[in-house]
């Protein structure tokens, strides 16, 4: 593998996977769904390979990845066109998928199928409050303004896109023999995200003063501590009026100790190995 620039390395690895890394981190999209039909859901599993890092589509009966004890993942891949991003680094517009657990889709209902049966006729900004490994990290989804970019048939042109067959791009859908093949190369890893979680709190990043993300992977390898160590302690994030009762449970279950999944599906994407900084939330 030749020598890149971070933003190419890391823009290459993970340029379809949308991210909102800092607090008050913000973009502008466009939902790629017509209607509520266009949400779809899968069972999933986070592997980490010499080959591949990502999501792969669980098999189900004989999937080489439950037989290894990965854990399954029901996630939403929200696919949108982002328009634009508070990250200065952000190159777009482009196609970005976000991973969200299932407990995500009521606030999808809420802040945008409610009002807008067919999203993809609107342009709405996500917002972050909470900072960096923060298990009360919430997002605003607020409506801007209508979609003046394009139609969704348009955009799916221009860009290539098509759904379901596009999910592959976020979502391997490999054969059983093709995933065993990956998995092998994964003996000396975590069997679960789940394990890397909570690896090294760092404290600095409760003020906004946080270090290029673009910097971390050339970090040799990453430092684990065992996942003893406490959530770190931030002050709330500010709650804005709109959110749903719906969005407020979530916090109540993190409190209780059962990690919010969402937030640790960010994690599974790898970049508590290779960004330790963008662990989790
Ligand atoms: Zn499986």
């Amino acid at each position: 593998m030749a020598f890149k620039k971070m933003t190419e390395y890391n823009e290459q690895r993970y340029g379809n996977s949308f991210r909102l890394v800092n607090d008050q981190d913000y973009a502008d999209v466009i939902f790629l769904y017509r209607s509520t039909a266009d949400v779809l859901i899968a069972d999933t599993h986070y592997v980490k390979s010499a080959e591949y890092n990502g999501y792969v589509q669980c098999l189900e009966d004989g999937c080489p990845a439950c037989e290894k004890g990965i854990r399954v993942q029901t996630n939403l891949f929200i696919p949108m066109l982002v328009l634009s991003h508070s990250d200065p680094d952000f190159k777009g517009p482009k196609i970005q998928f976000w991973d969200r657990s299932t407990k995500f889709q009521a606030q999808l209902m809420n802040d945008v199928f409610k009002n807008y049966p067919d999203p993809s006729g609107f342009i709405f900004r996500i917002t972050r409050y909470g900072v960096p490994n923060d298990r009360g990290t919430r997002y605003t989804i607020n409506v801007l303004e209508e979609n003046l970019v394009g139609p969704y048939d348009d955009i799916m042109a221009k860009y290539k896109i098509s759904l379901p067959e596009s999910y592959d791009i976020i979502c391997k859908d490999y054969s059983a023999t093709e995933l065993r093949r990956i998995l092998l190369q994964q003996s000396s890893q975590n069997t679960s995200p789940r394990q890397t979680y909570g690896a090294t709190p760092r404290t600095v990043h409760q003020s906004n003063a946080v270090p290029p993300e673009s910097a971390v992977p050339i970090v040799s390898a990453p430092q684990y501590v065992a996942p003893i160590a406490p959530a770190p302690t931030v002050p709330a994030a500010p709650v804005p009026a709109s959110f749903s009762a719906e969005v407020m449970d979530v916090p109540t279950a993190g409190k209780v100790g059962l990690p919010s999944m969402d937030d640790v599906d960010i994690d599974a994407l790898g970049l508590g190995d290779d960004i330790p900084d963008n662990v989790g939330f």
